[in-house]
């Protein structure tokens, strides 16, 4: 039987692999479903000066939208920012969607891909982009596919005049996500994070000022120029404003894409959003923002989730993709786990990062955890690592450390 399921594995891989086999595309919005919808309308008050730039751009800024890539920048003030700069002007979304947990630019992608097309388009017109650059990632098949159908479509309606669409594929490297190795792939070269500054929005693409977007954040933009900057913003929870695609993942009842408020805690979200824990699991942990963001005990499961209110506690949103961890879970497993991620995702460009990562794996993997060494690793990588990778990568054991000391033996001190 094993040998027989090995086989067709085998020959499926195999169809795959000679173009004999296409992965499913799910069902979507098609192009005249989306006109039919009122899509494109938006678009073409653009493009025949209905509305005017200096309006789309404050309506971005009032509706309080932020770069739902992880970095949560105002996208208003980007676009601003980027339009203020010498042309010709370039536009960049990036679509790697790398970080584990995150599935949401897929989710919509693979639902509306002209609402994300739309957003994109207007975008590029706001800053006047001679070329819009898609960086998808190449996990993505059905979404590349759906792409390929799509922008030909919308390029033959002439609802991209001015701009060339370009749809690129990453190679499967998380760094690739980070915005400026994004821009490094693009151009052909390795993914290496570059220094900072110049930023993208000065010097990008090609030594262009590049406006660089998420898949998400250009998803929202039809329906917040046509319902008006004050509906996004009306939405939030503890204080907070927007909307949401959470990714959540992990020990509860119902995981998948939630839709939520800005500011929602990981207990309304498991409640009111999962069902509840799975069946024999109680909330212990939770990752609030993929590996980046690090492990939160359950005591903290009422903080409002949002960009700013992590931070406190030594930790961060980025793209929402929740994981929730149960007192099934092997805390110090988990740690181990993220920090191998790292280690094995590391560009290798900068010593903190490339040998920093190397050395906690193997700190951790140790019987005793000498948390002294681990803390000073900690500061060197923070201090001193190009990127984000470098800088976040010992978050989790910061917080293991500080929050899960039942879940590591620590190094008796010579002394102890
Ligand atoms: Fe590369 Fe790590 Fe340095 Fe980032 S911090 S540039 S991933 S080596």
């Amino acid at each position: 039987h094993s040998l027989h399921e090995k086989a067709t594995v085998g020959s499926v891989l195999d169809a795959v692999a000679h173009g004999r086999l296409q992965p499913a595309i799910p069902d979507y919005i098609g192009f005249a479903d989306y006109l039919a919808g009122g899509g494109y309308r938006v678009l073409g008050e653009c493009l025949d000066g209905t509305r005017d730039t200096e309006s789309v751009i404050a309506s971005l800024e009032d509706s309080s939208i932020r770069g739902l890539g992880g970095a949560g920048f105002p996208t208003g003030r980007k676009w601003r920012a980027v339009r203020a700069e010498q042309g010709p002007r370039l536009m960049a979304i990036n679509g790697d969607e790398g970080e584990p947990g995150t599935f949401k630019d897929r989710f919509h992608l693979e639902r509306d891909p002209h609402r994300f097309l739309e957003g994109t388009l207007i975008g590029a017109w706001a800053i006047e982009a001679t070329d819009i650059y898609i960086y998808l990632r190449d996990e993505y098949p059905q979404c590349r596919e759906i792409l390929l159908r799509e922008i030909p479509k919308i390029e033959a309606a002439g609802f991209s005049p001015h701009t060339r669409i370009h749809l690129r594929r990453g190679a499967g490297a998380y760094i690739c996500g980070e915005e400026s190795a994004m821009l490094e792939s693009i151009e052909g070269k390795r993914g290496l994070p570059r220094h900072k500054p110049p930023f993208p929005s000065v010097v990008g693409l090609f030594g262009r000022p590049t406006l660089i977007n998420n898949v998400e954040t250009v998803f929202w933009v039809r329906e917040i120029l046509e319902k008006g900057s004050a509906w996004f913003a009306s939405h939030g929870a503890n204080g907070r404003r927007g909307l949401r695609t959470y990714s959540v993942s992990g020990r509860v009842r119902d995981p998948g894409v939630k839709l939520a408020p800005a500011g929602t805690t990981l207990r309304d979200l498991v409640d009111t959003h999962c069902g509840g824990m799975a069946d024999g699991h109680r909330l212990a942990a939770y990752l609030p923002g993929g590996p980046s963001g690090g492990i939160l005990p359950a005591s903290m499961a009422d903080i409002p989730l949002d960009f700013g209110t992590l931070e406190p506690y030594g930790s961060f949103i980025g793209s929402a993709a929740v994981i929730v961890l149960s007192d099934k879970d092997d805390i110090r497993e988990v740690t181990l786990n993220l920090l191998k991620f790292f280690e094995d995702e590391s560009c290798g460009q900068c010593t903190p990062c490339r040998v920093g990562t190397e050395k906690a794996v193997q700190l951790i993997s140790q019987p005793a955890w000498d948390e002294d060494l681990l803390a000073e690793l900690g500061r060197v990588m923070g201090d001193a690592s190009i990127c984000g990778l470098g800088q976040a990568a010992m978050n989790p054991i910061k917080q293991v450390m500080t929050h899960f000391r039942d879940a590591f033996t620590p190094l008796r001190s010579a002394g102890g």
